[in-house]
């Protein structure tokens, strides 16, 4: 590419970002990153009725948090700001004339009254009301009407909007880099909105001069716009302006049954579908996900690297990352595997790292424990944790002794000479000198061989009463961790509360 590539990720203030908005802004992201290029977020606030408070601070906060920061946003002034539209407001209107003056567009006096009224007869005949080719010299606009005319209602303050004047009987060749050659008949197309008596700018003209001005190589957005793209492209035509790439991304369905993944199949399946939290909607950083894991699945949410690997980290996703390796048909969203990428990411986690987050979690309970040994769980219970929350119940029983026992573990391992038994143990490990891992295994085995017991006898009701119920990694390291006087106390605590 001899041109820098810049690209833009132009969301809308109207609420958190979805999970789909942040594939877009990765995908954007990774696209520019591997081509020495450049990312930029423009805040596409024109509509001012759909815009919603601390939802720009939200996108850039959930931009950061996965660590794909913009190069030139707000914030960031770069040479061709502002980068919120509002702030660029006055500059659109004389684009809309531009294209007026080409012979592109033109004004329109239709009350909404009269549209509504012709959309109304419309339906009742069950056809759809379009204004084009085909009707717009019935309607109240600059074409059918006198330039006098037009002048006097423009100077008597009447409320217009100006439209694309769509051409007719032509045939469309769009270009997109995921989809390849798409054909269009110009006949279908409306004649859009492009601007408005009050000074906005809609969506489309909006976002063609601001493309331009930004010096844009590159669209990438997601599916939902394909059908914006012909007028897109004819917007530039009637500009001359050398038109971006386009490449449309495919849609994240639903885990399952048809259609695009929404807020209630997160709400009604348990799982996140935004960053970070909103309202009462919990993000996946609040959920306990890791950023390498969420970018790691977002990636492969709809591209494929060509090869059988799947976790990624963010360098190499930008090394590997083609739009052409992104698929044409919608990703199926599934939570299970995300889970399981955060379990992948976790094990990759260094033990200090997690021991950190885990510390904060474990004060939230009431324990506190030095650092150093935080870590040393960490390093015996990680291997069956998904997130740093799961080391609670993988392993709260090394920092708090067990006041009950798992009933069913009880009934089965808990046998009438097992008291007996334990009372042995405990007697045998207050007597070692050394209280390390490898001693205690060693010197527990060679008593049971000595006893001529079998190990079922002794093992499995000493981590009974030791852990609470069956599980855990190494009895023996447990005990190292927990030391002689708490592996006793514990041993003495169950044979005192368990039937004898
Ligand atoms: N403002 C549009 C949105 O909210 C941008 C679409 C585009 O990228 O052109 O998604």
């Amino acid at each position: 590419m001899s041109e820098k590539v810049r690209v833009r990720f132009a969301p809308s203030p109207t609420g958190p970002l979805h999970i789909g908005g942040l594939r877009t802004a990765l995908f954007n992201y990774l696209f520019a990153k591997k081509h020495g290029g450049d990312f930029l977020l423009r805040i596409e606030d024109t509509d001012q009725n759909r815009y919603v408070p601390g939802a720009e601070d939200y996108i850039i906060n959930a931009l950061n948090w996965c660590g794909i920061p913009f190069d030139e946003g707000p914030g960031k002034e770069g040479s061709v700001g502002p980068y919120r539209q509002s702030e660029r407001k006055a500059l659109y209107r004389d684009y809309a004339l531009k294209l007026i003056n080409k012979g592109w567009a033109y004004y329109a006096f239709d009350s909404a009254e009269t549209l509504e009224h012709h959309r109304k007869e419309h339906e009742a005949e069950g056809k759809t009301f379009i204004y084009n080719w085909h009707n717009r010299l019935k309607l109240t606009n600059s074409l059918s009407l006198s330039e006098d005319e037009v002048s006097a209602r423009l100077k008597a303050g009447e409320d217009y909007v100006i439209r694309f004047k769509s051409p007719k009987d032509e045939t469309l060749v769009l270009n997109d880099i995921i989809r390849g050659e798409i054909k269009i008949d110009t006949n279908i197309l409306d004649d859009k909105v492009l601007f408005k008596s009050d000074g906005m700018p809609t969506y489309h003209l909006a976002n063609i001069v601001d493309d331009h001005l930004m010096q844009i190589t590159h669209v990438i957005r997601g599916e939902e716009w394909l059908p914006s793209l012909a007028l897109h492209q004819l917007l530039y035509t009637a500009f001359d302006w050398q038109a971006p790439q386009f490449a449309h991304l495919p849609l994240i369905m639903k885990p399952v049954g048809k259609g695009k993944l929404s807020k209630r199949d997160g709400e009604k399946g348990g799982f996140p579908v935004f960053p970070l939290s909103w309202n009462e909607s919990v993000g996946y950083k609040e959920a306990g996900f890791f950023p390498e894991a969420v970018v790691n699945f977002l990636a492969l949410l709809g591209w494929n690297p060509g090869t059988e690997q799947e976790i990624f980290t963010l360098e190499e996703l930008i090394h590997s990352f083609s739009l052409e390796r992104v698929n044409k048909s919608g990703a199926r969203f599934d939570p299970d595997k995300n889970n399981w990428y955060n379990q992948q990411w976790l094990q990759r986690k260094s033990d200090g790292e997690l021991a950190r987050s885990f510390q904060q979690l474990l004060k939230e309970k009431g324990v506190t424990c030095e650092a150093s040994r935080i870590e040393k769980v960490v390093g015996l219970i990680k291997e069956r944790a998904t997130f740093v929350a799961d080391f609670w119940d993988l392993g709260s029983y090394f920092f708090v002794t067990p006041t009950n026992w798992d009933d069913k573990s009880v009934k089965k391992q808990w046998k009438e000479d097992t008291p007996k038994i334990l009372e042995k143990v405990a007697a045998l490990l207050e007597n070692l000198s050394d209280f390390q891992s490898e001693i205690i295994e060693t010197q527990v085995k060679e008593w049971i061989a000595d006893q001529e017991l079998s190990f079922g006898k002794v093992m499995p009701p000493l981590r009974l009463v030791i852990v609470g119920e069956m599980k855990g990694p190494h009895l023996s390291d447990i005990l190292e961790f927990i030391g002689k006087e708490e592996s006793v106390k514990r041993i003495h605590n169950a044979i005192a509360a368990l039937p004898n």
